[in-house]
Parts: structure tokens; C-alpha cells; sequence
């Protein structure tokens, strides 16, 4: 029998799978899916079995063989390894990176150098690395300079060897737990407090934590009494991490549907009962139940037998949402998102895995649950960017959630208020079917929005932050004890600092880009390195001591509205938020001791439903059109509607006001006016025109270096290459410098291939690709692939 494996090198050059024979003793035991280690060259490592087979197509004699296995069952399916052959190939990336994005951080490897002794070695040897290590052998990393020169010598003579081991991470965690020994003549009539514990631990089917048995009153003497009178035992037991255990969730009956929601819910569930891999977008304005529907359909899941899965934008900004799915389903809800450590993700992973979950709750990664039967899979806010990776692999989780749906047959449902132009276009062609909620759940209405028009207010005389509208609403609103959200786009204090003097603004040296000045700890930082230096009180340039601040952040609008309102603010931001934890910190203490007003970045838009907010603030609805994107109208009017939709939710009515230089910009004016279709039209004619998806797909290419020169050698070649390979239907943009023209010392280039139709378009971006993994090695150029971009930087 012989494996064909994926082994775990990053490289371009081994981006295949390497036949190994399974040892006859390990036949039957190794499967599809399981990681093994192998040799390879010098080194053992860790690799995926794709697939097994009687015979090979190399020479049988030099095959090694694989020298173990890592797990009894499986950990990808063969669904799994599908999808990360289809995902390397469409996104121009290597199997192993797909893999190891697919599995729990946990699972991969992690390799150590080590020195140990040879099969044969002299006293001398031995005694050396005694000295050296409590063992038989020492890890590279912990040894000093004088310990590595003292062995040097038996390194040379072979005594003493170097090593790669694999050590996993996936520890489980275990606790001291007792169980009963089932005695017959147990008599404790006298002693009630002992008893009463016996009954505890008799009662319970499975070894009950010792942890759990103080927390309820018991103690630990108590605990070893027993176990001296030999009526218990003592056991170590796997904990599961739930960072959830600690919490109770009142449960949540399901409401009884709006004709709309009904008729969403209808279509949906018939579609699963035909088992279709149908797509949906379920377009409904903010609070008109999307989530009611969701809830819904995967109850009807549930009972079927079926499992779902539920993607969100990002946990950590709607602990609400994760509430309600706890609410509604309990423990068969697995959480799953970056905020979680290493062993916290592996082990809501291996619930779904061994079925002890159904549901899965999670950000982007969370697509890859590894769910058996799954029977529905939602996407929710479709058009939020962090769907896509950053990094490699760039994938798209509803690329993967549409793989899923059709390996399924089951429906995929892409909800949202603000659709993207892509998935509301394709609704329209009917590739996916549409379902509208048109009216907010219950009795409620959208808010009323209203627009100052910021150079007005500048003209009769008030120059600061707040309008005389705003400041004005939210006076009304504490006077009534209600409460205001504000959205501003920009962290820190003051944006940059000038020189009125001389003009000078200090620039990240790494980056090209201007310093932020933060007030908390005096310092000017760069928001895309980190780099930070202490402010100056006089010019770096000139000396003069005239340098004063511009633009505003959300430190310092923080302090401006404690001065105008004389009241507590709750602000949240990257910094305010950067501990675990904080986002739910902050927004309960918002909520449970009614701080007056809320002001936030980006982060604030998504998810909240608090009944006393009854005024939606956005003090610079401009931030998002000035960027350089072809999506800045789109996302003006995303982020608008957004969070526009957090004032109102429940019995009090909501106001919105939208602060702008740019009154009568169609993204804002139809957000006002929460006119969707209008702006679909719009923003399609200038897409049409323009020659942008959805009209064309893209491919961006950026190209990085330290070294200017070789930047533009590079995107030359590139340029020349797309010109020769590509039709000339396709349009090719650039090369130009990137928005963002220097980040961390790299120089960044880029080019935009647009294309409607290009069928040998993968063969040749994995050529480049492959090419420009070995540039990278030896001149330090890196290129990368990005295909269907979401963020043009
Ligand atoms: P969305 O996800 O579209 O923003 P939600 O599902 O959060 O909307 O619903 C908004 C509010 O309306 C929630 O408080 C929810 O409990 C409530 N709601 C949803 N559907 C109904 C219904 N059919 N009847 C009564 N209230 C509902
Ligand atoms: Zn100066
Ligand atoms: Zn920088």
C-alpha cells in the first residue's frame, strides 16, 4: 500500500504530493486525512495523507516508508481535502498553507532542533552532554555559546547529533476528578456532610471535576475522607475548555414569524427539503429579523438530524449574536474565533469533530468546521471585507461556504441590509435567489436620518467636531436618559503633528505615511508598522517650537464631549480594546450602567441592539469616499447603513444624524434616504463604466521590495508577461506605486489585470508565482497574488 502525502514545507518547489509505502504493520490503520511523519532528505516531518493506493508511479524499491502516525482518527475529511486542492489552485497558493489554515493551529507541528547521542558514542560524549542537560538529549535553543563550544567537538566525531523532533501542541487538559467505587455497605448516616458529597459523586454517571466539587461548598479534606474510607477514587480527566462554562444563557422561545420572514423561511426550508445547493441572499434592512430567520431554519436543521454553520463578520464585535445562538441551542453550539487560545480553538474543534456539537458560531476560519451532513450554512453581513484573508491563502469563506453547499446539497444563505454589488447583481441575474425584508421586525421603524452639511456649520462660526444638531440631540437624550452612539473613523488623538513654522510632518521612517499623535502616552505611532517615538516638543526640521496638532481622533473627541456634556464616555477603538476580552467589557458597562454616549470606530457599527439608543451620531460620514479604492461608495454606504441601524431597535423611536463636507455625494444622500436599489444603479453605471466588478473580474498584483530598482524590474516583467499571455479583451492597469507606497521599509508596486474571461489565466499566475518565489530567495522581490482583491492598498 502506498500514501500519497503532503508534507509540511512551505515551498513552491515541493507544492505536491510525495509517495511513501505504509508499513505492513500500520495497513488499515492509516487512512485518508491523517497526519504521519516521514523522512525527507535528511529530516522526518510532518505530513497529510490525500490519498491511498495499491500501486505507484515511481520506482517501489526507492520509496521510503512513513515512520508513524499521529492520530487514530482522521483529521481532514475527504471533503477537506477537496476543498484544499480547489482553494490552492484558485487562489494561486500551496496545498500545505490551505491545510494547515483548514486545521486547528493546535494540530501543525512544531519542530525543535535538538542534540542527542549518536548510536555509538565514547563516556566522553556522554558525560559532555550530561553536563549540558538533565537527559539524553537538549534542545539548540537553550543551550549558551559555551555549552554549544563544549560539545562542538563531539558534533564533529558523530558522538553527538543534530536532530529535528515534532512536538504537537495538542496537550489535552486534565484535572483531578473522583468517581464512586460502587461499594455495597456504604454507611455515612452519620457523618451528613460526607454523605451528602457520596450522593454527589454516586449519582453522577462520569468522574466529577474535584474543581467542581469546591465551588459547591465542598472541601477538600472532605473530598480525601472518602477517598482514605476507599469509597471513591481518584482519577485524571480530560477538561474541556469552554470559555463559555461559566455563564448561564436564559433561554429564547422562537417568535412567531412576519409574512416576510415566513416566506423567507419557507423558500429556504423548501429548498433543503428538495436538497438543493441553492444560494439565497436574504436582503432585509437593519432589525427586520434576519437573524429570527436564521435561528429558525437551523432549529429545523437540527431536528433533522443535520448540522449548520453560522458565519459572522467577527465574534468579538457581536457577543450578542453569539448569546442568542447560545440561547436558543445551548451546548450544541460551538464558538469558534480569533480571540480564542490555541487550546480553546482545538477543543470547540473537536466537538463539532466527534459530534458533540451542531451548530458552529465563528468568523471567516470557522467555514472549515468539521461538520459531517451539514445541512445549511449562513453567511451573515455577506458583504463585510473580513470574508476575505489578508494573508495567504486570500480566500473567500463564502467561496468555501458555496464548495460546501454544493458537497452538501444543502442551501447556502447570504444575509445582509447593504448587499455587496456582486452578490446583489448576481439576485439580479437570478444566479441566486433573492428574499427581502423590507419592514423592521415587530412594530418598530427605521430611524429618521437627517445630513448636516459640515462647511455650512464651519461658515456661521462653530468649528468644532459636534454640529449644533448633534450637540443638541444628544443634550435631549441625557436629559431623557437615553443613549447615543457616535462613530468616528480615526483612532488616536490628533491624526498628525505639523510644524506651523516650517510645514514639517514627521513620517514613520518604515512607512510612507504620517504619525498619529496619541495624548495617553505622548507618543506619535505609525498605525500600519507600530512604530512609535516619543513627541518633540520643538521641529525636527527647524527647531522652532511652533508645532501644534491637526485633524482629530477619537482620544481627543472623547475629552471634547466630557467637556460639552460633563458626562462619563465609554470609547471604543484598537486601543481601548486591544486585551481579550475587551470589546464585551466595554459594551456591557455601556449598556448595564446606561453611559450616556458611545463613541467608536468601525467597530461600533456592527451587531449592537440596545434598547435605550435612540441617537445614531456618525461625525465624519466622509472618511470612507476619500479612500483610494474603487469600493470607497459602496463602503460609504455599507458602513452608514450600518450603523444607522443601531438607533430605534426597540420600543423608543431613533434619530441618525450624518456630519459631511459631501451633503449631496449619491452614497450618502441614498443612504439617508435607505434607498438601496437607487444606489445599486448608481454605483453599477459608474462600475460599467469604469470597468469594475462586477462587470470584470480582477487580479492585483503587488510587488515588494527594499530596493526600488528591483520593484520596478519586477513589475515590468509582470506588465510584460499579463500583455503577452492575456486577450485583448482584458485591461491591463499600471504598473503604478500602491496607495500605500511604502509600508515596513518595502517600496509596493502594484498592478490591476481586469478580465472577463480568461481561461488559461491560473496556469499563468502560478508560473509567475513560482517564478517570483524564487526571486524572493535570492533578491528579496516578493509578489503577490491577489485574486478577486476586496482591498485595494
Ligand atoms: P436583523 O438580524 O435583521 O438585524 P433581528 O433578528 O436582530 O434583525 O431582529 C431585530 C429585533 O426584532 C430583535 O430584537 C428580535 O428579537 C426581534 N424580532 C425578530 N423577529 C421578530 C418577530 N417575528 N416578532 C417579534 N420580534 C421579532
Ligand atoms: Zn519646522
Ligand atoms: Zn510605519
Amino acid at each position: 500500500m502506498f500514501a500519497s502525502v503532503i508534507v509540511d514545507i512551505p515551498s513552491k518547489s515541493v507544492n505536491q504530493v510525495f509517495d511513501y509505502r505504509v508499513p505492513s504493520g500500520m495497513e488499515g490503520l492509516i487512512q485518508v486525512g491523517h497526519r504521519v511523519l516521514v523522512p525527507f532528505g535528511p529530516r522526518t516531518i510532518q505530513g497529510y495523507v490525500m490519498s491511498l493506493d495499491e500501486t505507484t508511479d515511481f520506482d517501489p524499491a526507492r520509496i521510503k516508508e512513513i515512520a508513524r502516525t499521529l492520530d487514530i482518527e482522521p483529521v481532514l475529511t475527504e471533503e477537506m481535502i477537496t476543498i484544499a486542492m480547489y482553494l490552492a489552485d484558485y487562489y494561486v497558493d500551496q496545498y500545505i498553507s490551505v491545510i494547515e489554515t483548514i486545521l486547528p493551529a493546535a494540530l501543525k507541528a512544531n519542530y525543535k532542533k535538538v542534540l542527542r547521542l549518536a548510536d555509538s558514542y565514547t563516556q566522553e560524549a556522554e558525560n559532555a552532554l550530561a553536563q549540558v542537560s538533565n537527559g539524553s538529549e537538549v534542545e539548540i535553543k537553550r543551550l549558551d555559546p559555551d555549552a554549544l563550544k563544549t560539545l562542538s567537538p563531539y558534533l564533529k566525531s558523530g558522538d553527538i547529533r543534530e536532530e529535528t523532533v515534532i512536538t504537537q501542541h495538542t496537550k489535552r487538559k486534565m484535572a483531578l476528578a473522583v468517581h464512586s467505587l460502587k461499594q455495597s455497605d456504604v454507611d455515612l448516616s452519620r457523618a451528613k456532610k460526607q454523605q451528602e458529597l457520596y450522593d454527589v459523586i454516586d449519582a453522577s454517571s462520569e468522574p466529577v471535576f474535584v474543581r467542581d466539587l469546591v465551588n459547591d461548598g465542598f472541601s477538600n479534606a472532605l473530598i480525601n475522607t472518602l477517598h482514605k474510607k476507599g469509597l471513591i477514587a481518584k482519577v485524571e480527566a480530560e477538561m474541556e475548555r469552554d470559555p463559555y462554562s461559566d455563564r448561564v444563557f436564559t433561554s429564547d422561545p422562537p417568535k412567531v414569524l412576519n409574512s416576510e420572514q415566513q416566506h423567507a423561511y419557507d423558500r429556504i426550508t423548501s429548498s433543503m427539503d428538495a436538497q438543493e445547493a441553492k444560494t439565497f441572499l436574504l436582503h432585509g434592512i437593519t432589525g427586520s429579523g434576519k437573524t429570527e430567520v436564521y435561528l429558525q431554519v437551523i432549529q429545523k436543521v437540527l431536528d433533522e438530524g443535520k448540522t449548520a454553520i453560522m458565519l459572522v463578520p467577527e465574534i468579538a464585535l457581536t457577543p450578542q449574536m453569539v448569546n442568542r445562538f447560545k440561547r436558543r441551542f445551548g451546548d450544541d453550539v460551538a464558538v469558534l474565533h480569533s480571540g480564542l487560545s490555541h487550546g480553546e480553538k482545538y477543543d470547540e474543534w473537536r466537538k463539532i469533530k466527534e459530534g458533540r456539537a451542531r451548530v458552529s458560531v465563528g468568523a471567516r476560519s470557522s467555514i472549515f468546521a468539521p461538520f459531517q451532513n451539514v445541512g445549511a450554512i449562513i453567511v451573515d453581513e455577506e458583504h463585510e471585507t473580513t470574508y476575505k484573508q489578508g494573508d495567504r491563502p486570500m480566500y473567500h469563506a463564502t467561496e468555501v461556504a458555496k464548495f460546501r453547499s454544493r458537497y452538501h446539497d444543502c442551501p447556502l444563505i447570504l444575509g445582509t441590509a447593504t448587499p455587496s454589488l456582486e452578490t446583489f447583481a448576481r439576485s439580479e441575474r437570478g444566479v441566486y435567489e433573492r428574499l427581502e425584508l423590507t419592514m423592521r421586525a415587530g412594530t418598530k421603524v427605521l430611524p429618521e436620518i437627517s445630513i448636516v452639511d459640515m462647511s455650512e456649520e464651519h461658515r456661521t462660526g462653530n468649528t468644532s467636531i459636534i454640529s449644533g444638531t448633534l450637540e443638541a440631540g444628544i443634550r435631549q437624550r441625557i436629559e431623557k436618559g437615553e443613549q447615543t452612539v457616535l462613530l468616528l473613523n480615526r483612532r488616536g488623538y490628533s491624526n498628525f503633528q505639523i510644524c506651523q513654522s516650517c510645514g514639517y510632518v514627521p513620517m514613520c521612517p518604515n512607512c510612507d505615511i504620517s504619525l498619529t499623535y496619541h495624548k495617553s502616552n505622548r507618543s506619535l505611532m505609525c498605525h500600519y508598522c507600530g512604530y512609535e517615538s516619543a513627541v518633540h516638543r520643538t521641529c525636527d526640521n527647524c527647531q522652532s517650537d511652533e508645532v501644534t496638532f491637526r485633524g482629530t481622533g477619537t482620544e481627543k473627541v472623547e475629552e471634547i464631549l466630557r467637556d460639552m456634556f460633563d458626562t462619563e464616555v465609554v470609547r471604543m477603538d484598537n486601543d481601548t480594546t486591544r486585551r481579550k476580552g475587551m470589546h464585551e467589557k466595554l459594551l456591557d458597562h455601556f449598556e448595564q450602567a446606561e453611559v450616556p454616549i458611545l463613541l467608536g470606530t468601525q467597530m461600533i457599527a456592527k451587531g449592537l441592539d440596545y434598547p435605550k439608543v435612540t441617537l445614531v451620531g456618525v461625525l465624519n460620514a466622509d472618511t470612507m469616499l476619500n479612500l483610494p479604492d474603487f469600493r470607497a461608495n459602496e463602503k460609504t454606504y455599507q458602513l452608514l447603513t450600518q450603523v444607522s441601524g443601531r438607533a430605534g431597535r426597540h420600543e423608543l423611536s431613533g434619530e441618525v444624524i450624518f456630519q459631511t463636507y459631501n451633503p449631496t455625494h449619491y452614497a450618502i444622500q441614498l443612504a439617508m434616504e435607505n434607498d438601496y436599489r437607487s444606489f445599486y444603479e448608481k454605483e453599477m453605471a459608474f462600475r460599467r463604466l469604469a470597468r469594475y466588478s462586477p462587470y470584470y473580474f480582477h487580479v492585483l498584483f503587488t510587488v515588494s521590495s527594499e530596493d526600488i530598482r528591483k520593484c520596478l524590474k519586477a513589475t515590468t516583467h509582470i506588465h510584460d508577461t499579463l500583455v503577452q499571455e492575456v486577450s485583448d479583451q482584458s485591461i491591463i492597469v499600471g504598473p503604478s506605486p500602491s496607495p500605500l507606497e511604502r509600508i515596513n521599509r518595502q517600496y509596493r508596486f502594484q498592478i490591476m489585470l481586469k478580465y472577463k474571461r480568461e481561461p488559461e489565466l491560473l496556469k499563468m499566475l502560478n508560473n509567475l508565482d513560482e517564478h517570483y518565489h524564487e526571486a524572493y530567495r535570492t533578491e528579496g522581490i516578493s509578489l503577490r497574488i491577489d485574486v478577486d482583491p476586496l482591498v485595494i492598498m
